[in-house]
């Protein structure tokens, strides 16, 4: 009997559903109720017929009547079976959408999904295909945070960067985070013959001369390079086996750096993307803080020499003077330069001007700063100098101008003053102003000599 009834059970959930069942149920019993209806008739119209009777008249209306009572038995049995299915039905349905739901939210907080309550082995595959697909959108999401996470930070960094320097420290920084390498290059063209590696760490994937041989900076697009990976190989990488991305930094369309990352092993999926990120946030602040780098070194320049103007030479003397470093300053002015303009012209002397200015980037230090602040004077400002290394810079400033001239065939000659803020407090202009006086001083002394400013010379040119 249970078997049967769970044979039932299955039958009604796989292949009938409950209307079909009653429309059957409902012909059966009406058809069996009809024959219980024409018994009960004929025993009330011709009882005498039914009762007093032949055997076989007997016989017929037993049967007819056992019918009628078959068929009100079936009738009521066959709604109580279906009530009782539908009721299991119902409690099963609703137990299996319980599952479902738990299913479901497993799913959608990412955990792990428990088929084996949910019985009906499509809606698990249907469930698990879910949680796979679930999964993957998951981990895309989370990619997808990563990565403009990264592109936030970056963007709000490079904002605040003002000069290229802080630029390059950001770019080796944001490597550090976002490339899985140890070897990442910023490399930039300044214009130079040579470009420039800002920012190297860890090995060299090239050696790649200039600008005009870089692939990538060419085509202006990124260029991915694993061994094996085809023909179109770059011929400056230095090994056949290194993996290098090269990503242009691009601004209004003109290539001017490469962020270029290189692996021993093949790196990640993201790799490209990583280095096309770092590149395009890169391109916009680096453009910005190089042109005003350049327009700054513009200003600060002066364009017959190249050295400092008088901007450039403020500039550095009063950076000096807020971090209260000592220095001295070297005041030069060309001797007789008017008669040189005068007997040889112009150009001789706009040559002679240039020759100066090679003799004292010569004589400097990588820490000097050689300027000309107008005509035939120069300033040469010496960081932590005391007064007798001014002095000797002062010589050898006028031995090699006497060598240099003669050597162009246009001998002249330069007085030098010098003063320095070692062992007393001075402000720039106080500064200049004595080396100024110490200069009239070595002019008035007969030119072609280097004098340090003193008390003497304070009374001497008083
Ligand atoms: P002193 O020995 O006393 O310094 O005499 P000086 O002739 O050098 O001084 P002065 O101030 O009388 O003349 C400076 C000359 O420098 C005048 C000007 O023609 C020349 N000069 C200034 N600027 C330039 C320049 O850019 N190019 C050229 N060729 N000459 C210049
Ligand atoms: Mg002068
Ligand atoms: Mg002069």
């Amino acid at each position: 009997m249970r078997r049967l009834l769970q044979q039932w059970e299955r039958l009604s959930r796989y292949s009938l559903n409950t209307r079909q069942v009653l429309l059957q149920l409902g012909w059966m019993c009406g058809l069996v109720t009809l024959g219980a209806v024409i018994s009960a008739v004929t025993l009330i119209l011709h009882p005498e017929q039914v009762l007093v009777l032949h055997p076989e008249q007997v016989l017929a209306s037993a049967v007819l009547f056992m019918s009628g009572c078959l068929g009100l038995a079936m009738f009521w049995g066959g709604w109580v079976l279906l009530m009782w299915t539908e009721v299991r039905r119902g409690r099963t349905s609703r137990k299996r959408s319980e599952h479902v739901i738990t299913a479901i939210d497993a799913i959608a907080i990412g955990g792990v999904l428990d088929c084996e309550e949910l019985g009906n082995p499509e809606m698990q595959g249907a469930l698990q295909r879910l949680s796979g697909e679930h999964q993957k959108l998951l981990r895309t999401l989370e990619v997808e945070r990563m990565r403009s996470s990264f592109a936030q930070d970056l963007a709000e960094a490079l904002d605040i960067a003002d000069t290229a320097r802080e630029v390059y420290e950001i770019a080796r920084r944001a490597a550090d985070v976002r490339l899985n390498s140890d070897n990442f290059h910023l490399i930039v063209d300044h214009g130079e013959t040579a470009l420039d590696w800002e920012v190297s760490t860890g090995e060299r994937a090239c050696a790649c001369p200039s600008a005009k041989r870089c692939p990538a900076l060419r085509k202006g697009r990124l260029m991915n390079f694993s061994p094996g990976g085809g023909l179109a190989r770059c011929s400056q990488l230095l090994q056949g086996d290194t993996h290098a991305i090269c990503a242009p930094v691009a601004v209004a369309g003109k290539s001017l750096a490469i962020v270029q990352a290189n692996w021993h092993e093949a790196p990640s999926k993201d790799a490209e993307e990583a280095c096309n990120a770092m590149a395009h946030a890169l391109g916009t602040r680096l453009g910005v803080v190089l042109s005003l780098e350049e327009r700054e070194q513009q200003a600060n320049t002066d364009a017959l020499t190249g050295l400092a103007n008088r901007r450039g030479m403020q500039n550095l003397l009063s950076d000096l003077d807020e971090a209260s470093n000592p220095y001295a300053v070297v005041a030069c002015d060309l001797d007789h330069f008017k008669k040189l303009n005068d007997s040889f012209g112009h150009e001789v002397g706009d040559r002679c001007l240039c020759l100066f200015a090679q003799v004292l980037q010569e004589v400097c230090r990588a820490s000097d700063l050689a300027c000309r602040p107008g005509g035939e004077e120069f300033t040469l400002v010496l960081p932590h100098a005391d007064q007798d290394a001014a002095i000797q810079v002062g010589e050898r400033i006028r031995a090699r101008l006497l060598h240099a001239s003669h050597a162009a065939g246009r001998p002249f000659t330069v007085s030098i003053g010098v003063a320095t803020t070692v062992g007393g407090t001075q402000s720039p202009e106080g500064l200049l102003e004595m080396a100024d006086r110490a200069l009239y001083a070595a002019k008035e002394e007969g030119r072609d000599r280097v004098l340090a400013w003193s008390s003497d010379i304070a009374r001497l040119v008083a």
